[in-house]
């Protein structure tokens, strides 16, 4: 292809490069997106789509228990994994064709293919061999799962890839990994009626989380059943006629039937060009970018997961959207990566945003905690014993709320909108001049009036 017959080629049609290609294509550049696997990427194809289905699967059987409390007689219910798998892949290979319409309507060619850099300027669709010398190069190319230091056996062990399409319900598992990866696949098959053990090299699971919402998720998931060994890791799999013992740092011996690891995950840039093309990387991290999501060379920019700043999908996309407006709309466009409200999908469900008792008490002279944790009203005929969890970390001289950080159903859902108010700067007096919405669980972020805690830093001598 002759020089610049393209303005851009995006190389990965993931969450953020099908987003950054489209908004480019609208505002009137001729754009080439290539992807190697999937249009979709990985939230779509084997990432939150997929996960929150199965999530919604293992929540049944809670539901059809708690459902005798309120008057009703079931049948013994009865779960068929082959028919969640078929249904779900279903569903992404309808989003997938979706993906890909949209992509068309808004003029953008597709190659399905790998893509690498030559050079700085060149990018070479290895399916075809053909070379393209585009205006810009967007790397938008995520990242896959990564399976720690290597140890005996490490063969026998699946990632999340895997696990969304496994032949058949794993009678036991043993999930390796504390991040929210390793929790909501914990979650999902001990909804679905798997023997699930979690085993977390840390402490705690969900580092980095606040410290009373791990401990609180921590306990609710052990009172469901899922054994979690923390201080420990797996330094062996070893394949037994039927089964798969994994071997503990400890010397121990958990006896599974599938074992899969949720150690973390890399940015995809193996074999990709970087060197040749002189693309600089932070060590340690992802490819190096400035806040407008310029690589260390100018006409390539990267964004998402490769550049590992905030592993979230709407990030990816918000990141894509402001490498358009920034390129080809001529509105440079910074993303804020401040006050970024997440979920976990567990059981229970964690929401969280702005920063931890911890953090806050590290950043700011005065900080003020309230929390609560009580027994959700529908758990009460139920007879389950589930406590939810609501934490308000304020700073304690502005009285803004910094933080919230809540464990229960719909915790997602319920961060969401106090993300609203964390952005807008809302004070700890603005939530209590709201009226509770009640009966709900959510009416606690108004209702709490008491201090659980106050810290103060002390003043330098
Ligand atoms: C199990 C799981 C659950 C998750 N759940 C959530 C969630 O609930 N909420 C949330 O916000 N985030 C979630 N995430 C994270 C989210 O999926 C990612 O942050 C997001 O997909 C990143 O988007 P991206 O555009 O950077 O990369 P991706 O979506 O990963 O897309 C990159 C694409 O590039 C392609 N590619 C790679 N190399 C090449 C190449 N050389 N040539 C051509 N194509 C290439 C890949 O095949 C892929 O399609 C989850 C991730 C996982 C693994």
């Amino acid at each position: 292809m002759a020089d610049h017959d393209l303005d851009l080629v995006v190389i990965g049609a993931g969450s953020g490069g099908v987003r950054a290609a489209r908004i480019a294509a609208g505002y009137g550049a001729r754009v080439l997106i290539a992807e190697e696997y999937r249009v979709g990427g990985t939230c779509v194809i084997r990432g939150c789509v997929p996960k929150k289905l199965l999530v919604y699967a293992s929540r049944f059987a809670d539901e059809f228990e708690d459902a005798a409390g309120y008057g009703w007689t079931l049948q013994e219910p009865r779960f068929n994994w082959p028919t969640l798998i078929a249904n779900k892949d279903r569903e992404i290979a309808r989003l997938e064709l979706a993906y890909t319409t949209n992509l068309e309507r808004a003029g953008v060619k597709l190659a399905k293919s790998r893509a690498i850099l030559e050079d700085a300027h060149t990018v070479r669709l290895v399916a075809t061999g053909e070379t393209i010398r585009p205006r810009y190069i967007l790397i938008a190319t995520g990242a896959a799962p990564w399976f720690g230091p290597p140890i005996p056996g490490i063969e026998h062990v699946i990632s999340s890839n895997e696990a969304f399409h496994l032949d058949e319900l794993p009678a036991r598992i043993l999930i390796q990994g504390g991040g929210y990866i390793a929790v909501e696949f914990a979650a999902i098959f001990n909804g679905l009626g798997s023997e699930v053990t979690l085993v977390y090299r840390g402490e705690n699971i969900l580092r980095g989380f606040d410290d009373d919402l791990r401990e609180h998720l921590k306990s609710e998931m052990t009172k469901l059943g899922v054994r979690i060994v923390c201080g420990k890791t797996v330094s062996a799999v070893q394949r037994t006629q039927r089964a798969f013992n994994a071997k503990l740092s400890d010397d121990s011996t958990v006896e599974v039937d599938k074992v899969m690891f949720a150690v973390g995950r890399w940015p995809n840039v193996a074999g990709f060009g970087l060197d040749e093309a002189g693309v600089r990387w932070a060590a340690g991290r992802g490819i190096a970018v400035d806040p407008l999501s310029q690589t260390s060379v100018p006409h390539i920019y990267a964004i998402g997961d490769v550049t590992n700043r905030v592993n979230l999908t709407p990030v990816a996309i918000r990141e894509g959207h402001a490498f358009a407006d920034t390129v080809f709309g001529g509105k440079p466009t910074a993303v804020d990566h401040i006050d970024v409200p997440t979920a976990v999908f567990s059981e229970p469900e964690v929401g969280t945003v702005g920063l931890t008792e911890a953090q806050a008490c590290q950043r700011l002279a005065k900080v003020d905690v309230y929390k609560t944790s009580f027994r959700p009203l529908k758990m009460t005929l139920a007879a389950r014993d589930m406590r939810a969890f609501f934490k308000l970390v304020v700073d304690g001289e502005s009285g803004r709320v910094v933080g919230c950080h809540i464990v229960g159903p719909d915790a997602g859902e319920m961060i969401q909108l106090v993300g609203i108010a964390v952005k807008m700067k809302a004070t700890k007096a603005d939530l209590d001049a709201v009226i509770a919405v009640h009966p709900t669980s959510a009416e606690e972020l108004v209702t709490m009036r008491e201090k659980a805690l106050s810290h103060r830093r002390e003043a330098a001598e």
